[in-house]
């Protein structure tokens, strides 16, 4: 909940920083497992660094906290996606980009 308001209150402050960790996700070459997670259904949760694929329902972990705007590459799927806030939860989200 702080993190979220600080976002409100000041965009342009640092962005907290991720150590990933490797959670044996196997669908991508090794070196590159850390970044994706498989998503757990209902009762998992995304960190402030993670955002749902929409194309293939793979979590894509990045070493810093997402903003809208961003844009992350689903590896898995091969999807080009941006990060954008859902006007309806207030939740950042992943978007297909065409
Ligand atoms: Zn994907």
């Amino acid at each position: 909940m702080d993190l979220f308001e600080g976002e409100i209150i000041d965009r342009e402050a640092a962005r907290r920083h991720y150590v990933l960790d490797d959670t044996g996700f196997d669908e991508v070459p090794k070196k590159y497992r850390k970044f994706y997670r498989q998503w757990r259904g209902a009762g998992d949760s995304l960190a402030p660094n993670e955002v749902l694929c929409p194309v293939c329902r793979v979590v894509i972990r990045s070493s810093r906290e997402l903003r809208v705007g961003d844009r992350v590459y689903c590896m898995p799927c091969m999807s080009r996606l941006v990060i954008v806030r859902n006007a309806a939860t207030g939740t950042l989200e992943a978007r297909a980009e065409h």
